[in-house]
């Protein structure tokens, strides 16, 4: 055989754990990335307990916990006239956490290789290699700027939401949506939260607080995207007053100390079928949808399980591609 047995595009939360389970598996795996790691992408980073409860059947869970990212064992929604407030999990995965993506991308990348996927980072994929009507490889370059190609039995796309490989495949797309929200997020220190996930939702606005790694509170918020144009004028002038419509909190966050800057983008909403000839999307690749959900990491892990156990099936010979992916 030539090759890999499967190239994985992207190698964050999706990508990460698509290869390190099918290298688990036995399989030849090659992940590359344009970026480096540690580093930082635009994305707040809550993840909810069944997505902790991957962590946990990965056996990375403990990793996690010693980055010292404090657990949340509360979330409480507060719409004005009345809260609810709750614990998030079950008994089996208790509780959320909210690690920065520096240090969970890290951790998920380290572990692929350990389990003996080949990385390579700051390599970025410029095409696809095209075979009998399948797509059976890349074409890229490092740092150093030399033309590389690599073929593979499958090709995964994990490359986020202007994936390159959805791009070249061209999936059938549906349920597809405009942006909805417009959201902007910062992290403050002094801004304690005692285990709690905090969400407000007044008329027009939204906005959610939780701890993460190094004693800091990550703030998310934002308006709907008809009012994109008018308040990018004035990001923290228009985020400070929706915050100050909870006083309360409002009161808590000035007690705090603003540590990052603003960052934040609308996302489009979409469905892609996620797997042909050669290939397969997992992540946002496959699938977005408004981060107000918070729950496309959750939702990254769940179909980087999938994802392997489908092409396992299919690279090992048991079941006939298709079947294996449907
Ligand atoms: C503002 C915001 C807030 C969010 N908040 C939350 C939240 O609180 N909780 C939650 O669960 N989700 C949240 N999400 C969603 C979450 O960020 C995504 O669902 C998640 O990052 C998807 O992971 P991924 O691995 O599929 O893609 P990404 O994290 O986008 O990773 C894709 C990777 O592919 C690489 N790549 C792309 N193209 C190429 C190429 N051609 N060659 C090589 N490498 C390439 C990129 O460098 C990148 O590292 C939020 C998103 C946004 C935008």
């Amino acid at each position: 055989m030539k090759g890999y047995d499967a190239i994985v595009v992207g190698a964050r939360c999706a990508g990460s754990p698509t290869a390190m389970l099918l290298a688990r598996k036995g399989y030849k795996v090659l992940v590359v990335d344009k970026a480096t790691f540690p580093s930082d992408t635009i994305s707040t980073h809550l993840v909810h307990p069944p997505g902790v409860a991957a962590l946990r059947r990965w056996g990375l869970l403990d990793r996690v916990v010693a980055t010292g990212c404090p657990p949340i064992d509360t979330y409480r929604f507060d719409f004005g006239p009345f809260a609810i407030s709750g614990a998030p999990g079950t008994p089996e995965s208790p509780v959320a956490y909210g690690p920065r993506r520096t240090v969970l991308d890290k951790l998920l990348l380290d572990a692929a290789s350990e389990s003996g996927v080949e990385v390579r980072e700051e390599f970025a994929v410029e095409d696809v290699l095209s075979e009998d009507g399948r797509i059976a490889g890349i074409r890229g370059h490092g740092k150093n700027g030399v033309t590389v190609t690599e073929h593979a039995r499958v090709v995964v796309g994990a490359d986020g939401r202007h994936s390159l490989l959805a791009e070249k495949a061209k999936p059938e797309a549906y349920h597809e949506r405009p942006p909805i929200l417009a959201g902007y997020y910062s992290y403050w220190s002094g801004l304690p939260m005692e285990g709690r996930f905090e969400t407000y939702a007044r008329p027009g606005r939204g906005f959610a607080a939780w701890p993460t790694n190094d004693g800091l509170t990550l703030v998310v918020g934002g308006w709907p995207m008809a009012e994109f144009e008018a308040n990018k004028k004035d990001v923290e002038g228009n985020w400070m007053k929706m915050i100050d419509m909870v006083p309360a909190f409002a009161g808590r966050l000035r007690a705090g100390q603003r540590v990052e800057k603003f960052v934040g983008t609308p996302v489009a909403n979409y469905f892609r079928k996620p797997y042909g000839p050669g290939w397969a999307l997992v992540g946002d690749a496959g699938y977005n949808r408004d981060y107000i959900t918070a729950m496309g990491i959750m939702d990254a892990f769940l179909s980087a399980e999938l994802c392997a156990d489908a092409l396992d099936q299919s690279l090992s010979g048991r079941r006939p591609f298709y079947d294996a992916m449907v």
